[in-house]
């Protein structure tokens, strides 16, 4: 799942795999959504991936600065699934509002393909 919230984010927001705050963010997100762990372990995880990923060693005493910035807002970041997915239950209620949302969607368009004008 960790590869699947980077293809997310690379769909759902202009990243720049280059920039070191966005490359940070994205792993703060993984790290969070993916491997359910407490708000320390997900800081250490997203600080390894991005030292594991970074072979310049200038970047990488950028890193600290970095991960700081970003940090608290991508953690509160959920999207997509809207909580951490983390136990059965939670990961239940995501997929029924998945399934909620797509068809509500399909509604919508339904409604505004079908509709008669004025
Ligand atoms: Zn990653």
């Amino acid at each position: 799942m960790h590869e699947l919230i980077h293809m997310y984010d690379n769909c759902t927001a202009s990243i720049d795999f280059n920039r070191l705050k966005h490359l940070a963010c994205t792993e703060v997100r993984a790290a969070n959504l993916a491997h359910c762990t407490t708000k320390g372990d997900t800081r250490n995880r997203a600080r390894a991936s991005l030292y594991a990923v970074i072979n310049d060693s200038l970047t990488q005493k950028e890193i600290p600065d970095a991960l700081a910035e970003v940090f608290d807002r991508c953690y509160q970041d959920l999207e997509p699934f809207g909580r951490r997915p983390c136990t059965r239950e939670t990961s239940q209620r995501a997929y029924e509002e998945f399934i909620y949302l797509r068809n509500l969607k399909k509604k919508c368009e339904n409604v505004r393909v079908g509709a008669e004008p004025y």
